[in-house]
């Protein structure tokens, strides 16, 4: 390119262009109209790409010529509407070559009226969904949306008629600022922004969401309209009795749903505060059209009666208008198929920050020296049911403001909270974990939110992401704190990795709560005194209490659940220790002098010791690893 000097004022050009696309300057000719680039620039860059070989945009080569940045483009993109079919503004970017747009033209063309040109593009693998989402968010300014299914405003969804939904990819989502906001798969599809006009008037706010999110949403929603007029839906069918527990499960804010045949008998229990408990029985005849229901509902082969199978159901409840989003699974057993439902999605459950259950100086040190941290990891962990989900909600809620961007990767999704992008795993329709992570830190977060570490690739993106500046919310599956960070180091992670970017650590449990309203004064026996390790003065001033049972509690003598904590703060001591890798028995030593730590045990110890959990229950699910503190040393560390 040794010729080719910028043009001077009057030269001719003797270059012939080529015959371009229609419409293939629309953004070299903005960036004209914007004065960004001159005239001259313009005419000369068309002169190098006329002379090149290979097929290079005019943008990629007035960026090559460094007379525009990324910047500036974006810039004016954002600027006005631009009149440009998506085809075109990828081949003008250079994202896709002039001859992929002309065959899947062509695709479009033979195979069929309806298809978008987006999905050809995205199905041919032209390009990938995650980088057409990128284009659009980034160099249109759409805003980018995750909507969930049970995000989505029911009263926007009933005013687009079913028919649209078809033939054109949009969802809408909610009303924003007297606005409806509205997610499109391509927001520059004329068919698609038109039709989506035509319903909501002026009032469209378009944002961009992932084509399988928006389509998925739609399947979910068009299931429940379908099912929705059954006529004869009360106790005496079977439709009405399978909507009679859903209805029940939701009114008694249960967690999960067993629907168990057993040898003489259908049984049906609730889980409610983690535990299980009888709700009905039924005639074992109804096993199978029950079965078949709830098959039917989740989409599952209602023929297959020998493999486990497993579905969504999307409940819209006739009684109360409420909607619930469940997890099924049918699962082979000796006297047939058992049947466990999850309720997903359960709104208005978030607690405050305040109110997980922390005693005060774990708390005030909870927050100075973890959760305001601007960037690093902080992990809660412990076993399957341990509230770990519940307490993440809360810090992410006491994260949340309009300065910070927060973005999830969880599987699934299940609270729903205002104002932070929340992307449910579903590798089913190809939204794995591993490929949401790649792309996460692309959205430009302030705060990742990463259901799980897993393994070493979630664990590397985390410490990634921690290194680069981000915060990183995360669970995991240990017994207790220091296991944590050991089964990080066995995991292949570096020690020093792990001191630099972890900043706290909590392990939690969830203790069922002594029931107020028959609780009695307890008196601990011999033995707990010794499995406790304590004499008689290590307890005083305790007030232990456990629950008679009474009807409010269902003559259990619990009502509810409490959390136990222990947190870790990695102080300079106890990062020292792991990266000489020292024991487990020092860490923890170290842990409890130096960074005031105090173990799950004793923490259960100072809430049995208030009278909100019971002392049989701390012995039997706390581990206990080392004789506990007297209480009056407990009370101090944990300022209450
Ligand atoms: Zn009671």
């Amino acid at each position: 390119m040794s010729d080719d000097t910028p043009p001077a004022a009057g030269t001719e050009l003797a270059v012939v262009s080529p015959p371009a696309r229609a419409g293939s300057d629309s953004i070299a000719r903005l960036l004209v109209r914007r004065g960004i680039i001159s005239e001259a620039q313009l005419v000369y860059a068309k002169r190098v790409q006329a002379k090149l070989v290979s097929d290079r945009s005019l943008i990629e080569i007035l960026k090559d010529l460094r007379q525009l940045t990324g910047d500036q483009l974006a810039d004016a993109l954002k600027s006005e509407p631009l009149d440009i079919r998506l085809g075109d503004l990828l081949v003008e970017l250079g994202r896709i070559r002039g001859g992929d747009l002309e065959a899947a033209l062509t695709i479009q063309r033979e195979t069929g009226t309806h298809r978008k040109l987006g999905d050809i593009l995205v199905e041919y693998g032209f390009i990938d969904e995650q980088q057409l989402i990128e284009i659009l968010a980034s160099k249109l300014g759409f805003p980018f949306v995750m909507p969930s299914f049970a995000q989505v405003d029911r009263e926007l969804l009933r005013q687009v008629p079913p028919k649209m939904f078809s033939q054109n990819c949009f969802l809408p989502v909610e009303r924003r600022n007297g606005r409806v906001l509205v997610a499109f798969a391509d927001p520059l599809d004329l068919e698609d922004r038109e039709a989506a006009d035509r319903i909501f008037g002026r009032l469209v706010l378009p944002a961009i969401a992932p084509r399988p999110t928006i389509r998925e949403a739609i399947e979910l929603y068009r299931r429940g309209i379908q099912r929705a007029p059954v006529p004869e839906a009360d106790d005496s069918t079977v439709v009405g009795l399978v909507n009679g527990l859903l209805d029940e499960a939701m009114q008694q804010g249960v967690s999960d749903i067993h629907i168990e045949p057993m040898k003489d008998r259908l049984r049906v229990r609730f889980r409610r505060d983690g535990v299980l408990a009888v709700h009905r029985e039924f005639n074992l005849d109804l096993a199978p059209p029950v079965t078949t229901r709830l098959k039917v509902m989740a989409e599952a082969d209602i023929a297959e009666r020998r493999r486990h199978q497993d579905g969504r159901i999307l409940y819209e409840s006739a009684a109360t208008g409420a909607a619930l989003d469940l997890r099924v699974s049918f699962y082979i057993t000796v006297h047939g198929e058992k049947i466990v439902l999850r309720l997903m999605n359960k709104k208005g459950e978030l607690l405050a920050l305040e109110d997980i259950g922390m005693a005060p100086r774990m708390l005030q040190q909870f927050r100075d020296e973890a959760l305001q941290c601007p960037s690093g990891i902080m992990i809660v962990t412990g076993p399957t049911g341990a509230g770990k989900t519940t307490t993440l909600y809360s810090c992410v809620n006491a994260l949340n403001d309009l300065e910070t961007s927060i973005i999830t990767a969880e599987e699934p999704v299940e609270y729903v909270i205002d104002g932070i992008s929340q992307c449910s795993i579903n590798p089913k329709i190809g939204v794995t974990f591993t490929e949401t992570l790649r792309h996460i830190v692309r959205q430009d977060p302030d705060i990742i939110v990463m259901g799980e570490v897993r393994d070493a690739f979630s664990a590397e993106t985390a410490i990634q992401a921690a290194l680069t500046g981000h915060k990183v919310l995360t669970t995991f599956h240990t017994e207790d704190t220091v296991g944590g960070l050991l089964r990080l180091l066995n995991m292949g992670v570096e020690a020093f990795l792990i001191a630099s970017t972890i900043t706290c650590v909590v392990a939690q449990r969830l203790l069922r709560r002594v029931c107020p309203k028959c609780a009695v004064p307890y008196t601990p026996t011999p033995e707990e005194y010794r499995r406790l390790g304590y004499t008689h003065g290590d307890l005083a001033g305790a007030e232990l209490m456990i629950g008679r049972g009474c009807a409010a509690c269902r003559f259990t003598g619990y009502k509810g659940r409490v959390g136990i904590f222990e947190l870790l703060i990695l102080s300079e001591p106890v990062k020292e220790a792991v990266m000489a890798r020292k024991t487990t028995h020092e860490i923890r030593r170290l842990s409890i002098e130096s960074a005031g730590l105090v173990t799950l045990f004793e923490d259960g110890i100072a809430k049995a010791a208030r009278g909100k959990v019971s002392l049989p229950e701390v012995l039997k699910r706390l581990p206990r690893l080392d004789r506990p503190r007297p209480l009056f040393e407990l009370r101090r560390l944990l300022g209450e």
